[in-house]
């Protein structure tokens, strides 16, 4: 039996046009759980995380309209709201599929902390927006009133708040899962974990772990992820079949079967977007390089031809 990672990218959720309704978000996990139980059905185990994007967005918003009345609650404790929210509905939906498809397996939600170091240089430079656009006077005084960085991006609509993105180091609850599954549950679980990329937290002198606002890439832990479980493949799901070549031209060139350094080469030239398919690929062959057997990137409909070596783009660690 072989053990899977599925990363969900926000389309598994939400789709672009969608007004973020808890009604679309259970339409789409319905679409997407069938192919979440072909992986299981194939005879490997599964073990499924997911990004956060919008719904922590949405958190951030709903806390800030309720301040007058309702404390707010500082970033990761909104990070661990959206993966009990979205392993809920990832719950309702492939627990649903999988007992109509007389499964036995229990989908279970493991509300996931991620150690990041508080000496990241990404705590001095913030790069990554979160929450909605504000005008130059709110902006003022968000980072008067709570010490935000903000950064105008008229193009786009305004000021936004931007938060550190640092690198996951450790997923804390993995050992406890690695034992699970080694001791042979994965046959009766599938875990949900670290969605949105697990909640940053940093640990203390006291040996303590401390909730920190920061995001942390959900592809990037995706590979640690898959690295401290011992998974033999990462397949991260997106909403396009594969990655390309001269993406976003007239003739992409949509990339099948690669090898970890032709697609390290692709990478160095700048062929996969920044902050899109580059962390993607960039996990892809940290996961490799980490004793990885096979990295997956393709799309919900592509996930069991992927698997079976059909469809998206795929590379195995580099044999010697
Ligand atoms: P997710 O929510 O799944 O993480 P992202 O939007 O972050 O989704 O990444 C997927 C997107 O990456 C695709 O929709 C596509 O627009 C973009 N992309 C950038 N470069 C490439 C490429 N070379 N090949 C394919 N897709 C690419
Ligand atoms: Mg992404």
């Amino acid at each position: 039996m072989s053990r899977v990672l599925v990363a969900l990218g926000g389309n598994a959720i939400q789709r672009a046009h969608d007004r973020g309704t808890w009604v679309e978000a259970v339409r789409q996990m319905r679409r997407t759980a069938p192919a979440l139980v072909d992986v299981v059905r194939l005879g490997h185990e599964l073990i499924v995380t997911h990004g956060n994007g919008p719904q922590v967005g949405n958190l951030l918003r709903e806390a800030e309209l309720g301040a007058p009345e309702i404390p707010v609650p500082p970033m990761h404790v909104l990070g661990a709201e959206s993966e009990g929210q979205v392993g809920y509905l990832i719950a309702l939906e492939l627990g649903a599929e999988l007992r109509r498809q007389h499964v036995p397996r229990l989908v279970t939600t493991i509300i996931s902390q991620t150690e990041v170091s508080p000496r990241d240089p990404a705590f001095r430079h913030p790069s990554k927006p979160v929450g909605r656009f504000y005008s130059a006077s709110e902006a003022r005084q968000l980072r008067a009133r709570h010490g935000w960085v903000m950064r105008n991006d008229p193009s786009r609509g305004g000021w936004r708040r931007l938060v550190p993105s640092p690198q996951p180091l450790r997923w804390v609850e993995g050992p406890a899962v690695r034992r699970m599954f080694d001791a042979g549950l994965g046959a009766h679980f599938v875990p949900v974990v670290t969605g949105g990329g697990g909640i940053p937290v940093v640990r203390g002198r006291d040996g303590r772990y401390h909730g920190v606002d920061a995001v942390i890439d959900k592809d990037r832990t995706a590979a640690l992820v898959a690295t401290q479980l011992g998974a033999d493949t990462l397949a991260i799901v997106t909403d396009v079949p594969a990655a390309a070549l001269g993406y976003g031209g007239s003739h992409p060139a949509w990339l099948g079967e690669v090898t970890p350094r032709q697609l390290a080469g692709y990478l160095a030239r700048g062929e996969f977007g920044e902050g899109s398919m580059a962390p993607k690929v960039e996990s892809g062959l940290s996961f490799l390089r980490h004793g990885g057997e096979r990295f997956i990137i393709t799309s919900i409909p592509s996930l069991s031809s992927a698997l079976a070596g059909r469809a998206g783009t795929r590379a195995r660690r580099a044999t010697r």
